[in-house]
């Protein structure tokens, strides 16, 4: 064992929780050293948000190229995926995004261990690196985001090869012929769309009565409708049994007897929790039915200066809470604050397509709370600019409460949905009646306006829509 080294903070976990709270950390004066056994960025910058983006970037282009005429754009084009060169880009865009965060670091003065944490008491912690040498570190403080990983089912593992989960599918060097995705939740649909257009025959297996079950109920049905009529096939009330490798292929038994049978298939029915081997029983934190961090609303495990932050302690796995969690953990411990987050505020971003992005009440949730509510839309076909662009699917759907007009929802399906969301946030974020954004102008030709003309449709006065029978 080496020195004994002390910090004012150790972050367990460089993710999108825990960079942030280690960079906010060192902003506030701290010392601060932060802990993770991979790759700096986890989750999101390696094996999640980005790396997906980047295939969907490629998919987006090649999408287009099909509607070249449509643009007047004559000639031969004969574009073909090349998956290899495909994963390359992905990978020197994450090893750039990487290496910024490490710049980062050292930037801001963050010490940064490449080891696997586990505590010995609440605060000491080991540090067990490659080579199989150790470490202790002292601190009075910690935050632990340590994230989740892909989950498999009773009976089915991903074994890299055949059975892929979510980070295997983004190292292939070769595209299926044929892929059979279990669970069309976010993961499933995002990388449905993006290998779909790559050529890929892509059948989805869902266990539940819809795709997408905790998306609006409208904009669900949209992204729905568009995965069918791209050509995939969506099988729902379905559930796989078992699976079996048989030469290059495997055969998923359903519970009904059938069998499906595909090249390669793709696991994507949630994610488990990562505070197995952290030594947390040495320190008196609690973990819930799924194995999180249990925490307050100040992100404080109750523990004397042991916080948690992302999908350690469970809730929504957004890598945009994570990040908003990590940076409050790290303001509650150092300065003593007593920030919480407005989870109803926060939007979810689909990458699907075209984009979906919702924020606050479904209209579902709002009518189960017993809301008195008003909706408003606007399809994206009467947007100048979606005219222009050739992205005319899609539609805002705002919902308020009915005598106060406060914003309660927003849920879009679209080209630049995730962008244009913000909007609904910011309104949600600060208690805003519809009327601030009917009063905020949006900028011609946007997409934001649909946003604008959607809250104006809540009392028949969008301007570029035909009059409504009353
Ligand atoms: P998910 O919970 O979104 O979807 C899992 C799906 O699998 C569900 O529809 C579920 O009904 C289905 N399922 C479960 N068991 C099944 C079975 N035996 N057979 C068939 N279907 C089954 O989980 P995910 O798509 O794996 O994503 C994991 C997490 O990562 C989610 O919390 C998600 O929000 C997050 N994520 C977010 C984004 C984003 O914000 N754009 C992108 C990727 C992942």
């Amino acid at each position: 064992m080496s020195d004994l080294s002390s910090y004012n903070l150790v972050v367990i976990g460089a993710g999108i929780g825990g960079y942030p709270a280690a960079i906010r950390a060192a902003q506030l004066g701290a010392s601060v050293l932060i802990v993770d056994k991979g790759e700096t960025g986890g989750t999101c910058l390696n094996r999640g948000c980005i790396p997906t983006k980047a295939f969907k970037a490629t998919s987006d282009t090649l999408l287009r190229m099909h509607k070249l005429d449509e643009f007047g754009l004559s000639g031969e084009v004969n574009v073909k995926a090349d998956i290899k060169t495909i994963v390359q880009r992905k990978n020197r865009i994450v090893s750039e995004l990487v290496k910024g965060v490490e710049f980062l670091f050292k930037s801001h003065g963050v010490a940064l261990k490449k080891a696997s944490a586990a505590f010995l008491s609440k605060n000491r912690l080991q540090l067990t690196y490659s080579d199989g040498t150790h470490e202790i570190v002292e601190s009075k403080r910690f935050i632990i985001g340590t994230g989740s990983s892909p989950a498999d089912l009773p009976g089915i593992r991903a074994d890299g090869k055949f059975i892929l989960d979510s980070t295997d599918i983004l190292n292939i060097d070769t595209l299926p012929k044929r892929l059979i995705i279990i669970g069309a939740g976010v993961i499933g649909t995002e990388f449905a769309f993006i290998f779909k257009s790559l050529g890929v025959d892509i059948v989805m297996l869902e266990i539940m009565s819809r795709a997408l079950p905790t998306e609006d109920e409208d904009i669900a049905s949209l992204i729905i409708r568009s995965l069918k009529k791209s050509g995939i096939t969506l099988r729902t009330e379905t559930r796989v049994t078992q699976a079996e490798i048989r030469g290059q292929e495997v055969n998923l038994y359903l519970d009904n007897g059938e069998v499906v049978t595909g090249d390669r298939v793709l696991l994507s029915v949630g994610r488990t929790i990562n505070t197995d081997g952290l030594g947390l029983e040495n320190t008196g934190v609690k973990l819930g039915k799924r194995k999180e961090i249990v925490v307050d609303k100040f992100l404080s495990t109750g523990v004397d200066g042991l916080y948690a932050c992302g999908d350690a302690i469970g809730g929504k796995m957004l890598a945009h809470i994570a990040y908003r969690e990590g940076i409050t953990a790290a303001s509650n411990l150092l300065e003593g604050k007593k920030l919480t987050i407005n989870y109803d505020a926060i939007p979810s971003a689909l990458y699907s397509t075209p984009e979906a992005a919702s924020v606050g009440l479904t209209e579902k949730s709002a009518r189960e709370k017993g809301l008195n509510i008003k909706i408003g839309r606007f399809p994206y076909r009467a947007l100048g600019k979606a005219r222009a662009f050739s992205q005319t699917e899609g539609e805002v759907k705002v919902i308020v409460e009915s005598g106060t007009d406060k914003v309660l929802g927003m849920h879009i399906a679209g080209a630049h949905a995730t962008d244009i969301i913000a909007q609904g946030a910011i309104a949600i974020q600060n208690g805003l009646t519809i009327q601030s954004i009917i009063n905020t102008v949006a900028a011609h030709p946007t997409y934001s306006e649909a946003v604008m003309e959607a809250s104006e449709d809540i009392f028949s006065r969008a301007i570029h829509q035909p009059k409504k029978s009353r």
